[in-house]
């Protein structure tokens, strides 16, 4: 068994009193009167308790150095657990004189190392470290911040934030202690400061995107409403309290209504007209709560409901992330009265079309209207009928020239055969500049005519009429014209000839007559007729027959005409067996020989005749007379002289000219 310290301690010193009190018995015994065995007996008495009392003594030092020992190491343990403290820590006596401290504060106040001895007055450690620049906070103002610092020391508080001459910051602690101690620590919070200016900004960030939505919402021109995941009513604006003036109040109940009770309360006010009883209403609000019910983020269906007032609101709403509803709500009044005009007009449009599509329909004519980009916006069945070949392409949207390339690719305009890009241009032209009616060909020798037309607004109409029935009489027309034509032509040929010798006629002669000798009196040009008459013809008749008297009319004939030497010279028959020769330029002089030339060409012929007296072979007399020996210039006179002349040829015995 060890006995306490305490009790050894008080044993050494009772054992020491009762030694020495039998010491001092024993040596003035005998002065007190005391016996002398009695003296000796104290002697070893005092003798044997001294003996105890070394004993004592050893195991008192003995004890004493172990707790010393104990002492020591209880410090050197405090000492490593102050160090192993994670934060700088101080202790300081009852008197505030420093008694410990640990590494991270000597390390934190290292410029306060001579001072930092177990002893030193805290007051001390401040000032020095104000002094020597430890406290940025103080600087300026070093003795103020001294006094409140010293004023405040020991006092209950909450914990100190200081920013050290690093710029790191420090939490500071201090604890008084039962036995008046001051236990300080202090750790550093740089980071967790930084973290918490960090979240400082944020929650102010945060608290200004929320004050400047909330401004926003506010400015909205449109109602917005918030349900919250429990789906109650937990923001509005104020337009959305005027677009629903029946349940204003219920924005601003606590705690907020729900959805259910917003739309029942809304009815029951009248707010909803389109919802006529109790059973609409619940079916809607089933719908309602059923879509609400959509997956975050899901935009809910757009609603469009018309007011009690007569104003018509539209409602847009999406699930939020966190399981609310947002509701956006217009008031869509004039926009639903827009859209029910614009119904009506565009029926009325609709009706229109439909009147027009059937009058076009309805035309006997092919129809096509096309659009100011040349697309087609409406055409009849005709023009599909007319356009056969092409047919597949012709739709709404197409293009007049793309129509136009795919006929000629499939044979739509026989005009265009082997010339088909003129074709296309002038085409395409004309139909640009609408001049005039076109005339079309179609296959199978189909005609059309085309009227086309621009329009106000820029775009073209075109009509074409079948005209193939006129073309084609017009075409038999021309055919029996052009017949007509040869056969007046051959009629007046026939008119203007002389039907047994193929020699120009009496008509024919005249005509001409009249013209030359109209030419050589404007231009004094010289005009000469020759008259020639057969001789004893009359015999030759009755000798030959009057058939053998044809064929030898025929045969003179055709010796006059041998001896016409100018193109311009005309050979004539001018009645019975008499003949008459035209000759423009020539002159008396040149007539006279052209008779001799033809009188001789007859005798050379040596056509038999039987019956006459001046030779055995068919012979002729000529009068001669010229228009410049005339003067007067006109026919009947010239034909006279030609005539008096022949009848002084035949007066002189036949076969001979005369000039007249
Ligand atoms: P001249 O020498 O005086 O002219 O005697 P001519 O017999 O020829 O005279 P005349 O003029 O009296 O007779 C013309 C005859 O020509 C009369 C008629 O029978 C004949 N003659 C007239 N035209 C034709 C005709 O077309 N065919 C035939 N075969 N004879 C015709
Ligand atoms: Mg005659
Ligand atoms: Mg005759």
């Amino acid at each position: 068994m060890k006995l306490p310290l305490k009790h050894l301690r008080t044993a050494t010193a009772a054992l020491l009193a009762a030694d020495l009190a039998l010491l001092l018995l024993a040596w003035q015994g005998p002065a007190w009167g005391v016996a002398s065995p009695s003296q000796g007996v104290a002697f070893a008495a005092s003798a044997a308790l001294s003996v105890l009392l070394v004993g004592l003594a050893w195991a008192l030092a003995r004890r004493l150095q172990a707790s010393q020992m104990q002492v020591d190491e209880d410090r050197r343990l405090i000492q490593d657990a102050f160090d192993a403290v994670p934060a700088a820590v101080v202790l300081f006596d009852a008197q505030d004189r420093l008694l410990l401290c640990n590494a991270d504060f000597r390390q934190l106040y290292l410029p306060l190392q001579d001072l930092l001895q177990p002893g030193t007055g805290f007051e001390t450690l401040l000032r020095a470290g104000v002094a020597r620049g430890l406290v940025p906070e103080a600087q300026g103002r070093e003795a103020a911040w001294v006094s409140a610092r010293l004023a405040r020391r020991g006092q209950p508080q909450p914990p100190m934030l200081r920013q050290m001459a690093d710029g790191r910051w420090r939490r500071i602690v201090e604890t008084r202690l039962p036995n008046g101690r001051l236990l300080a620590h202090s750790i550093d919070i740089t980071e967790i400061q930084q973290q918490q200016q960090a979240l400082d900004a944020v929650r102010q960030a945060a608290e200004l995107s929320a004050t400047r939505l909330q401004d926003a919402i506010e400015a909205l021109p449109a109602g917005f409403e918030l349900y919250d995941a429990q789906d109650r009513l937990v923001m509005t604006n104020s337009v959305l309290r005027t677009l629903y003036p029946l349940i204003d109040d219920l924005a601003r109940r606590q705690p907020p209504p729900s959805f259910e009770e917003v739309v029942r309360t809304h009815h029951a006010r009248g707010g909803l007209p389109h919802l006529p009883d109790q059973a609409a209403l619940d079916a809607w609000l089933r719908q309602r709560h059923a879509e609400r019910r959509a997956p975050a983020g899901t935009l809910l269906a757009t609603h469009v409901v018309r007011q009690s007032d007569g104003r018509w609101i539209r409602s847009h709403e999406r699930r939020t992330r966190d399981g609310g509803v947002v509701g956006v709500r217009l008031d869509v009044t004039e926009a639903e009265t827009q859209r029910e005009r614009a119904n009506i007009a565009r029926l009325a449009a609709e009706q229109a079309q439909q009147r027009l599509t059937d009058a076009i329909d309805a035309l006997p004519d092919a129809f096509v209207l096309f659009d100011a980009d040349d697309r087609v916006v409406a055409f009849n069945a005709r023009y599909v009928e007319l356009y056969a070949a092409s047919a597949s392409v012709i739709r709404l949207g197409a293009r007049f020239e793309d129509l136009l390339r795919f006929g000629l690719a499939h044979g739509q305009f026989p005009q265009a055969l082997g010339r088909e890009a003129d074709w296309l241009a002038e085409r395409l032209s004309a139909h640009r500049h609408p001049r005039g009616p076109l005339v079309q060909e179609l296959p199978g020798n189909r005609w059309v005519r085309i009227d086309e037309r621009r329009t106000r607004d820029g775009g073209l109409a075109g009509v074409r009429a079948d005209i193939t029935e006129l073309v084609r009489r017009e075409q038999e027309l021309a055919q029996l014209n052009t017949r007509l034509g040869s056969m007046n032509d051959e009629l007046s040929q026939l008119s203007e000839t002389d039907a047994l010798t193929g020699l120009a006629n009496r008509r024919q002669f005249d005509r001409r007559l009249a013209s030359e000798l109209g030419r050589a009196v404007r231009h004094g040009m010289p005009l000469a007729l020759l008259l020639l008459d057969v001789d004893h013809f009359k015999a030759y008749n009755d000798r030959h027959g009057h058939l053998a008297g044809d064929a030898c009319l025929r045969q003179v004939a055709a010796v006059l005409r041998s001896c016409a030497q100018r193109p311009t010279d005309l050979v004539a028959r001018w009645g019975g067996e008499e003949f008459a020769m035209l000759l423009p330029y020539a002159d008396a002089q040149q007539a006279h020989q052209q008779a001799l030339r033809c009188l001789a060409a007859l005798d050379e012929a040596a056509l038999p005749h039987g019956a006459s007296p001046l030779a055995a072979h068919v012979t002729l007399s000529a009068g001669v007379a010229a228009f410049s020996t005339q003067g007067a210039g006109d026919a009947e006179a010239l034909v006279r002289a030609a005539d008096t002349a022949l009848y002084r040829a035949k007066m002189a015995g036949r076969h001979g000219v005369v000039a007249g």
